[in-house]
């Protein structure tokens, strides 16, 4: 039998559990730091986004499996350290994602209505640690970075909290949103047409928001040589781009809202005197790299808002090797130490969708499932150290949600969503979400 710790009940982590199930004599403990399950499925994925959303059915299945075990509210390095680990399992997965942002690193980011899109995110999402909200007034706010993310809060914004009623968003967020004067959403892209992130199906659900003017100047959507060729060579460009050319010449129809896209533009620096007032933008130029300074100078974009989505980074984790530049956990298909494995975002940076951490699990855990062979000896010895661990937990003063736990969580958030009208609220308060996941248990 063999006895595997995974760290983080996020899709990489349930994806790799599910994966080691596949072996009959794997049994698995799955931890997390929050008391709920899902990581970035329940906390990053758009609210909007039901269909996404809607892989909790398969991730619960894995999770309910009799050879799993759930426990919420433990957090690695705080409640259950890499000792103890060592003696209760075989192996260990770690799969904590990418939950930090980076940043552009130019002046005025220490203004308020600077924000990080990760934060965001967290925000209208209800995570219970959410650091911000976005409750500075703005009619004019800069998305800068050409990703998916920025997208997601983009039409999330420009949604506001009507627009967004058939979601899990507790209602004071939605009421923030709403009490926003919100207008103008600018997408600011520092290289050309060819080379941006977003995905068609992601800007084409832009064309059914409701009152919102998508604007696009033409004159900057060159493409250069090396986006020609891939133009011609490659269908998802080509698409990209003749999405936009098609939004370019149509003509504006004056909505309540609108949303631009600025290509070729770096932002240089957030400025104002108390708090964001502009962002500086550089104008570029498309070159073999992508985009050069254009020489040709800056303009300022009138926004209260800065929301930087330029990408995540991993968090370093105590007695597990990290690379700061890479914001990841250094790796060979997934083996990190004797014994330590990665999986998901902190294995391969903040990259694909939910289902790319499938393929990335089942690497990692053929990896592990290798390296222990058939272990068979000290099966009664790593039972004991399992079971002794989780009475330790609780002798720690550790209040652990147990999937029976999360059900509970589960059933009070569709009755909060039932009494206002919706399918389900999310509660956001860490205490509230312990008490109702761990009452069964007291
Ligand atoms: P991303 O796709 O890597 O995009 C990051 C963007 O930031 C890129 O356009 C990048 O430009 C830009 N950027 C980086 N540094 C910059 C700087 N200093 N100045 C200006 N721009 C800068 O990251 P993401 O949007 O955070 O998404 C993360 C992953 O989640 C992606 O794989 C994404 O597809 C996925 N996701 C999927 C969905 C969905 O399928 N519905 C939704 C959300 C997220 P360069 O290209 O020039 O570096």
């Amino acid at each position: 039998m063999v006895h595997v710790a995974v760290i983080g009940a996020g899709p990489s982590g349930v994806f790799g559990a599910a994966e080691l199930l596949k072996r009959p004599d794997v049994f698995v403990d799955v931890f997390d730091r929050l008391p709920t399950p899902f990581g970035l499925v329940r906390y990053g994925v758009a609210p909007d986004h039901h269909k996404i959303k809607s892989v909790t059915r398969v991730l619960s299945k894995v999770l309910a499996d009799p050879r799993v075990r759930f426990s919420g509210n433990i957090e690695y390095g705080r409640d259950v350290t890499a000792e103890d680990l060592r003696a209760a399992y075989d192996g260990v997965l770690v799969a904590t994602g990418a939950p930090l942002a980076r940043k552009l690193g130019v002046p005025g980011e220490e203004l308020p209505g600077n924000y990080a899109a990760a934060d965001l995110v967290s925000w209208y999402s209800g995570h219970p640690h959410a650091r911000t909200a976005f409750d500075i007034p703005a009619e004019a706010v800069a998305v800068v970075g050409a990703g998916n993310v920025s997208l997601d809060v983009a039409r999330v914004l420009l949604k506001g909290g009507a627009g967004l009623a058939d979601t899990d968003v507790p209602e004071e967020i939605l009421r923030t949103l709403d009490r926003n004067p919100l207008r103008d959403v600018h997408i600011v892209i520092r290289r050309g047409v060819a080379d941006v992130k977003f995905s068609s199906a992601e800007l084409l659900e832009l064309e059914k928001l409701d009152g919102v003017d998508l604007l696009v100047d033409d004159q900057n959507l060159v493409l250069g040589r090396t986006g020609q060729q891939r133009y011609d060579c490659d269908r998802t460009v080509a698409q990209t781009v003749d999405i936009f050319r098609r939004w370019a010449a149509r003509p504006a129809r004056a909505a309540a809202k609108r949303l631009f896209f600025r290509f070729l533009r770096s932002p240089v620096e957030i400025f104002g005197a108390h708090r964001v007032e502009g962002l500086r933008l550089r104008h570029n130029a498309i070159d073999a790299a992508g985009a050069r300074d254009s020489g040709s100078g800056y303009e300022d974009l009138a926004v209260q808002a800065v929301i930087q989505s330029i990408g995540y980074l991993g968090e370093p984790l105590p007695d597990v090797p990290f690379d700061d530049a890479r914001g990841l956990v250094p790796n060979v298909g997934g083996r990190v130490a004797p014994g330590i494995y990665v999986t998901g975002w902190i294995k391969r940076g903040p990259s694909g969708i939910i289902g790319t951490n499938k393929a990335c699990a089942i690497e990692t855990v053929a990896h592990l499932l290798a390296d222990l062979g058939q272990k068979t000896a000290d099966n009664d010895e790593r039972t004991a150290a399992r079971a002794q661990l989780h009475e330790a937990l609780r002798e720690r003063g550790c209040r652990v949600v147990t999937w029976d736990g999360w059900t509970d969580i589960d059933a009070a958030e569709i009755t909060l969503g039932r009494q206002q009208g919706r399918t389900r609220t999310k509660i956001t308060d860490i205490g509230a979400l312990v008490d109702i996941g761990t009452a069964r248990a007291s």
